[in-house]
């Protein structure tokens, strides 16, 4: 973030500056240049008349030709047709000698040049001295000037400065403000960050609290819910073993206390050891069919999407659970009533399908009274089929209504253990009428019995 702040922030005032600075250097050259062409066109029209090209002394236009030299600070060589040196302000050559450069020789074809010595500071012009007789047009000779533009260079070296300092400071100053302002995005998010880590080391009470701008406000929203659901979720698991603990003990603890209440009688009759073991064989039995439906509960969690998936007459399978069911219920007096009001071709997963509604009847057999009944029956519209199983049993007070498809929860422990229940079954039911993607609703009234309504898609959805 730093680094973009600098980035952002000097480069283009870097760039600028530099436009800026070639703008300038561009324009002084080409006024300066400017400037001497006028000075050798004036100087050319006054040599013309009086004859200075053909070695002629005037001393006025000598000392105008030193004047302007003086003035651009630099050397003025004037040569003639014969390329004879005529006038050299630095005295070095006269009139016994010759120039003979490429710029003198192209002016005497009528071109003048111009030449930017940048790393020597200084200009060069090469204008030709034309004499015009009656339209006729003649080159008679050459003016070569140089002027230093060491005045030019030491406007832009004290301007570079300038830029420099001017960039240094805005540099300096966006580098503050970048340090401070980075450190102010990141702080919240380092605080995230530090909850996060301490969650992953193990610390569940975590929760942030972060002003700052709203965005950042979001994540520790959504960090807080996220706590809240793993913290639920946690206290669900914890509930869950410390219930499976305890069912599990249940019976290990009575066949404890059986079997030492017959080590401690010495001469305990045989009959009383039989009717212990027996008792015995039933907590066995019981502790074997809770770790069972704990088996079926975990697996159903563990392959939520692994159903076995295949096209299941719905009233077949309904009436063979019933056929199986029937002995129970007939041993407790119950009838078994069934109805179907159309033929049902589902896309269920039977074995599990199978075990859910089990549950649900052998529920109504279970918790029903005396001489009573349970009655199934199977509807479906376009979409959807549904399963009823009512009983005129005991019923669910409204306040348990809600807690039945609780893992272990029973309204009454006692009644459940006596015919054997877990606690598991409703969760187990649950589940798989969620995997099928179906729903579950319950109508009971204590005392007078309860439906169970069920209702699950006719094809399967994925
Ligand atoms: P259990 O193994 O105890 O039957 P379930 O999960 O099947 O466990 O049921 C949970 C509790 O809900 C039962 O203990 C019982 O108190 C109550 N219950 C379930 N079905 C019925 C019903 N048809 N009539 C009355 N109570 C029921």
């Amino acid at each position: 973030m730093l680094l973009t702040f600098i980035i952002i922030g000097v480069i283009p005032i870097n760039i600028f500056a530099n436009i800026l600075l070639d703008n300038y250097e561009d324009k002084a050259i080409s006024n300066k240049f400017n400037q001497m062409q006028e000075q050798t066109i004036m100087l050319a029209n006054q040599m013309l008349p009086t004859g200075y090209l053909t070695l002629v002394e005037v001393p006025e236009i000598d000392a105008e030709i030193n004047r302007i030299a003086e003035v651009f600070k630099g050397r003025i060589v004037i040569v003639n047709s014969n390329l004879n040196i005529v006038e050299d302000t630095y005295g070095l050559y006269d009139s016994n000698k010759y120039l003979v450069s490429k710029e003198v020789i192209q002016s005497f074809n009528g071109n003048s040049s111009k030449i930017y010595d940048k790393e020597n500071n200084y200009l060069k012009l090469t204008n030709p001295i034309t004499l015009t007789i009656e339209d006729n047009k003649a080159v008679v000779g050459a003016i070569v000037m140089n002027s230093s533009t060491k005045d030019i260079q030491s406007v832009l070296d004290s301007m570079e400065q300038r830029a420099i300092i001017f960039t240094l400071t805005i540099t300096i100053f966006i580098f503050v403000f970048a340090i401070y302002f980075s450190s102010r995005l990141t702080r919240p998010l380092t605080s995230v960050v530090n909850s996060i880590d301490r969650l992953t080391e193990g610390y569940m009470g975590e929760e942030v609290s972060i002003k700052g701008y709203y965005e950042i406000e979001k994540i520790s929203d959504s960090f807080n819910q996220m706590i809240l659901r793993m913290q639920k979720i946690e206290n669900t698991r914890q509930e869950f073993v410390s219930n499976v603990s305890h069912e599990l003990k249940t019976p290990i603890t009575s066949i404890k206390v059986l079997a030492d209440s017959l080590i401690m009688q010495e001469d305990a009759p045989v009959e009383l050891y039989r009717e212990f073991l027996v008792d015995i064989t039933e907590e066995i039995e019981r502790e074997n069919k809770i770790i069972n439906d704990l088996l079926s509960l975990v697996k159903l969690d563990k392959t939520a999407d692994d159903l076995n998936i295949s096209s299941i007459n719905i009233n077949d399978l309904l009436e063979q659970i019933l056929k199986r069911l029937s002995p129970i219920a007939k041993k407790n007096n119950i009838e078994l009533i069934y109805e179907s009001f159309r033929p049902v071709m589902a896309e269920v997963d039977e074995v599990k399908l199978s075990l859910a509604i089990s549950n649900l009847i052998e529920n109504g057999i279970k918790y029903n009274t005396l001489d009573g009944w349970v009655r199934v029956s199977l509807n479906a519209d376009h979409k959807y089929f549904f399963v009823k199983v009512s009983d005129s049993g005991i019923g669910i007070p409204e306040d348990a209504q809600d807690l039945i498809f609780e893992r272990f929860y029973r309204v009454d422990k006692a009644r459940s253990r006596e015919t054997g229940g877990t606690g598991l079954g409703l969760a187990i039911t649950k589940n798989i009428i969620q995997m099928h993607r179906g729903a579950i609703r319950i109508y009971s009234k204590a005392g007078e019995g309860t439906t169970f309504n069920v209702r699950i898609p006719l094809n399967y959805i994925a």
